[in-house]
């Protein structure tokens, strides 16, 4: 049914009214990416008028800029990649407003088709920067806290050794017993404070990460070594694979201990004992793989989408009340990221898992930062 002018008229008017009306920032462009509507609400948050946007190119009024405020070459720009590959595209980036600031805006673009073909986009964005600034806030807290948790934990976990170790006299079994207790949950609580804290660093792009020639068989040996006592104690079957011991890269060894601590770390805690764990190294093409496989209570299939989630814990582990905070991959996955790596894993619940790490055999370009700190490691 096709419309009389009048109407069509109206049709246009009311899509002009709805588009305006529109509490978060919106703009289209035509085929050539140039600007024929744009908001209200965008020209406020941009601090550009109608008059000053339409008919000029996208890209020289909305700037994009990435997290670390460099700007986002052409080809790269969401507008490009939406309009070239005819999909929906969200993204969190940086615009410039008119009078320079920087601001952080989540933005949806989706292309405008007709008749199969892109005549256009249509952006959607809001700025973010209250977001971005409760973040901050919630990441240096807990920066804060767990900085101030950790002098008082050093005192506990000297003294307690130097009790334990009988430096200050003689000391009974049970007074033993406790003592090794009070020793252990001091280690787990260090362990989890060390993960918080480099959970902050990691959300803030503060992490620091090394590129030095590491033999990764001597990374694993030194993490095998580290969890031989809690396989032993389970009679799990621990061992590593490797066919070629000699697999150099350029990497940050105590980034690589800590991920593939965790991942071991996890495969004996959720093996039943006299289960088996092994570690692979095989270099593959242009990578090194490491593999992490348990013959322990595997992960069930619906809980595998948010196994690298923050604070996230299958049901099958949480019935059985193991430890866990639910951290440890969300971190090891941030940091093999920074590697310039990929953390996966394949698993079926009851039988068991298999969590994987790819790595650059050649070395890869690190981002370099200007805050940038040591992992916590200790
Ligand atoms: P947690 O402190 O709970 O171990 P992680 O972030 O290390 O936290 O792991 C998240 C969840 O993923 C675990 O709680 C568990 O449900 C599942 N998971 C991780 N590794 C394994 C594994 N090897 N076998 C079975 N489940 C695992």
């Amino acid at each position: 049914m096709s419309l009389k002018p009048h109407e069509y008229e109206g049709e246009k008017a009311l899509a002009e009214v709805l588009f305006n009306s529109i509490g978060d920032g919106a703009v289209t462009t035509d085929e050539f990416g140039k600007i024929t509507r744009i908001n209200p609400t965008a020209q406020q948050i941009l601090g550009y008028s109608e008059e000053e946007a339409i008919g000029k190119w996208f890209p020289d009024v909305f700037s994009a800029y990435d997290d670390e405020e460099q700007s986002i070459p052409l080809i790269e720009r969401p507008v490009t990649r939406a309009f070239v590959s005819g999909r929906i595209i969200s993204e969190k980036i940086r615009y410039k407003r008119k009078d320079g600031e920087l601001i952080p805006v989540s933005m949806t673009i989706s292309p405008i088709m007709v008749k199969e073909q892109p005549v256009g986009c249509i952006e959607i964005f809001r700025d973010i920067t209250k977001e971005y600034e409760i973040e901050k806030m919630k990441s240096d807290f807990i920066s804060l806290a767990s900085h101030q948790l950790r002098t008082p934990l050093s005192a506990v976990m000297t003294y307690s050794h130097m009790l334990l170790d009988g430096f200050m006299g003689p000391i009974t079994k049970p007074q033993s017993r406790s003592l090794k207790t009070i020793v252990s949950a001091t280690n787990r609580m260090n362990e989890t404070i060390s993960t918080l804290l480099n959970i902050t660093r990691i959300e803030s792009g503060s992490i620091a990460v090394a590129r030095k020639p590491i033999t990764i068989t001597r990374i694993i040996d030194e993490v095998v070594t580290e969890h031989h006592i809690a396989a032993s104690e389970k009679s799990i079957n621990f061992k590593i694979e490797s066919p070629d011991t000699s697999i150099k890269i350029i990497s940050d060894g105590v980034v690589l201990k800590e991920v593939i601590g965790n991942l071991v770390s996890n495969a004996i805690k959720y093996t039943p004992p006299s289960g088996k764990v092994t570690v692979n190294i095989s270099p593959k093409g242009s990578q090194v793989i490491i593999s992490v496989r348990d013959t322990g209570m595997g992960i069930p299939e619906e809980s595998q989408a948010s196994v690298f989630s923050k604070f996230f814990r299958a049901d099958n582990v949480v019935r059985q009340e193991t430890s866990g905070t639910g951290l440890g991959l969300y971190l090891a996955k941030g940091l093999v990221k920074e590697l310039g790596g990929d953390l996966w894993f394949t698993s079926k619940e009851g039988e068991g898992s298999i969590f994987y790490v790819s790595l650059p055999l050649l070395p890869q370009s690190i981002r370099t930062q200007t805050v940038r700190k040591s992992i916590v490691n200790e």
